[in-house]
């Protein structure tokens, strides 16, 4: 029988797949809409492109939270689009906060509103949030994100690198002849401050194929520019993806190279994607996802469970099997 999200809640099995994983990481796409343009990432005419339809609302992503809370879930991020374009946004990171089983919520965004929401998403007990910039540089942050708003960004940034109550990581899409002779000045914010800068690979998920422009930079690559600059790096443990971690002798922060492309994670995955169609997306390669949304508007928490599990237990063994890449328009549909 269905029960309210906020009634009492028995756990529930736990969502496993065929191969032994066991789901406890959602990350869910609040919005397909954005304020900036990343060349590898969206269209400039993206809102007239948008197939995603509306945005689930607070409710429909509590409800469906709760719902995976009770399957064991315990990681939650919130993603997009650009997730603070959500006006509601303080408002899930609490409700997520609050539901039994969850223990960390966090969020990824390009950093443009964050003054309007930091202290009330501190307040809200967020755990974690990553911010996503390319580059110092006003012209070149123009180029790559078709908007002139590199200053209202980088004074966000400064605001969460003083703010001490979350873990903060620096998500940089580096790319060939672009922005690779910046990346001394990202691992150097890592001297005084414990933050994670992330160096990541460029995927195949935009429609201008910005891919096939040879701008992919390979994390191998990566590692050797790293090494040369900085020839004591120091490897240590890093989270799930960041497969390769480094730590620099008396710098507070740590350094990672995403080989998001070049190496699949997939054997560890534990992650499940929900856009912000209300779409569960179970593998980043996956040519379909499954429809949530009717369970979630008839109140049918049972058939949702179902869903989710069905949704799971289809997870392919690894990108290859899901079926190929180059299959999504933007990384803003599924959220990176
Ligand atoms: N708008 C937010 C932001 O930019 O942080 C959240 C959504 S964005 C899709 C999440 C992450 O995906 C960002 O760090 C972005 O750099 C990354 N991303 C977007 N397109 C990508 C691509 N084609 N390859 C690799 N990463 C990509
Ligand atoms: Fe927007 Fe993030 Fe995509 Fe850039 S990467 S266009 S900020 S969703």
């Amino acid at each position: 029988m269905s029960q309210p999200h906020n009634a009492v809640s028995s756990p529930l099995k736990p969502l496993s797949d065929r191969y032994r994983r066991t789901v406890d990481y959602v990350r869910l796409a609040v919005t397909s809409q954005c304020n900036l343009r990343c060349m590898y990432c969206m269209r400039e005419e993206h809102t007239v492109y948008n197939p995603e339809g509306e945005a689930l609302s607070g409710d429909e992503i509590v409800s469906m939270l709760a719902v995976l809370a009770r399957m064991g879930v315990s990681k939650v991020r919130y993603t997009g689009g650009e997730p603070l374009l959500r006006q509601d946004i303080v408002r899930l990171v609490r409700d997520a906060k609050a539901l039994e089983g969850i223990e960390t919520v966090s969020l990824t965004t390009n950093g443009l509103l964050l003054d309007r929401y930091l202290d009330d998403l501190v307040a809200a007990g967020i755990d974690a949030i990553n911010f996503s910039l390319d580059t110092f540089d006003p012209e070149r942050y123009r180029e790559i994100t078709r908007r002139n708003l590199f200053d209202k960004v980088h004074s966000n940034l400064l605001r969460l690198l003083e703010c001490d109550a979350l873990l903060v990581k620096i998500n940089v899409l580096l790319l060939r002849k672009v922005n690779i002779d910046e990346i001394t000045t990202f691992v150097e914010l890592t001297r005084d401050r414990p933050v994670t800068v992330r160096f990541m690979e460029l995927m195949p998920f935009d429609d201008h194929q910005i891919w096939r422009t040879g701008k992919f930079m390979g994390a191998d690559k990566i590692l050797e520019t790293l090494h040369a600059c900085y020839p004591d790096l120091q490897p240590m443990q890093g989270d799930a993806t960041e497969y390769f971690s480094f730590s620099l002798p008396g710098y507070k922060g740590k350094v990672s190279v995403i080989p998001a492309f070049t190496r699949n994670f997939c054997s560890k995955c534990t992650r499940l994607r929900i856009t912000s169609a209300g779409k569960a997306i179970n593998c980043l390669y996956s040519r379909e996802g499954t429809d949530l949304l009717d369970a979630l508007r008839s109140g049918g928490q049972d058939s949702l469970e179902q869903l989710l599990r069905k949704s799971v237990e289809a997870k392919p063994r690894d990108g290859r099997e899901a079926g190929g890449s180059a299959l999504r328009t933007s990384m803003s549909e599924i959220g990176g």
